[in-house]
């Protein structure tokens, strides 16, 4: 007993030797933005939206994620193909031009995955590139990105994006540590290669407590930013007043469009708190309720219109 008790202490030791951080990419204070309450959020948007919204699909990916059937205690999770696509999302603002949620993919993604990645999902024969980022965006430059989050399907598109573009973060995602980072974090590393420091979002407590912090990104009312902690503990969801409606990007707070409609409970399994991805879910379909006629875009399927 004693015995295997001091195993699994070693094998635990072992592991967590082992842990890797997202990214040791630098970053200081975003210069974007204040912070506003949910509900003065939620009044703004009640005005005519000014952004051109365009989502962009950049590659179809299949690929195995852990599921659960609601109200099942203990959870039944189960492995199960996800039919999935990678996005991003092209915002053009009246006076600020274009700005990007998130970053696509470029043409030679695998190579930027090493062999691991590669190999464990499979990606030669999971991931089929529709749209690079280069080609999505031909000789236009966006004044900025807006990053859900750290992982390579979101930020490897910066490969193809000028160095001196400003990329918007949530506050430590890349000091988030999981032995499993050791693998995926490489990619990171190599999307943000050469550029400078990442700029992170500076959110406050919502006196309202209905999210995690909300900032007006531009001051105008335009786009949101809303902490949504949890899948990676900067992940951060989007609210975009656009022309045809207001969109709510959650980013991977949810993959999938049953994850976000409550017909299965999701994670994925370097989830460092799955707890607090629980609720951020819960505060963005509360949020998505009181938006009527919100069109919700989780990270990787998609939903149209909630309501
Ligand atoms: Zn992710």
């Amino acid at each position: 007993m004693v015995k295997n008790f001091l195993a699994a202490l070693a094998a635990v030791f072992a592991l967590s030797a082992c842990a890797a951080r997202l990214s040791t990419h630098p970053a200081i204070a975003g210069d974007l933005g204040a912070p506003v309450s949910t509900t003065q959020m939620l009044e703004a948007l009640r005005q005519p939206g000014s952004i051109a919204f365009e989502q962009v699909i950049a590659a179809d990916w299949t690929w195995s994620e852990d599921f659960a059937t609601p109200g099942v205690e203990p959870p039944d999770w189960q492995d199960e193909p996800l039919e999935g696509q990678v996005y991003f999302y092209k915002l053009r603002h009246p006076t600020r031009g274009l700005i990007l949620i998130d970053t696509g993919l470029p043409a030679d993604t695998p190579r930027y995955l090493g062999a691991v990645v590669r190999n464990v999902f499979d990606i030669d024969n999971t991931l089929t590139t529709r749209l690079s980022t280069a080609d999505a965006l031909g000789r236009e430059a966006p004044g900025a990105v807006l990053l859900t989050h750290l992982h390579w399907d979101h930020v490897l598109g910066a490969r193809d994006l000028p160095r001196e573009i400003p990329l918007y973060v949530g506050p430590g995602d890349g000091a988030m540590r999981h032995f499993l980072l050791r693998f995926i974090a490489p990619a990171t590393r190599r999307a943000l290669e050469g550029r400078g420091p990442l700029r992170e979002w500076r959110f406050s407590a919502d006196p309202d407590a209905r999210t995690a912090g909300v900032i007006d990104v531009f001051g105008d009312g335009s786009i949101f930013a809303i902490h949504a902690p949890g899948h990676t503990p900067g992940s951060t969801a989007y609210i975009v007043n656009a022309l045809d409606g207001v969109h709510l990007v959650t980013g991977d707070a949810v993959h999938s469009a049953a994850g976000w409609r409550g017909e299965r409970v999701e994670t994925i399994t370097f989830d460092p708190d799955r707890p607090r991805a629980w609720e951020t879910l819960a505060q963005l379909q509360a949020l998505a309720a009181a938006i009527p006629g919100v069109i919700v875009h989780p990270g990787h399927q998609v939903l149209g219109k909630a309501r």
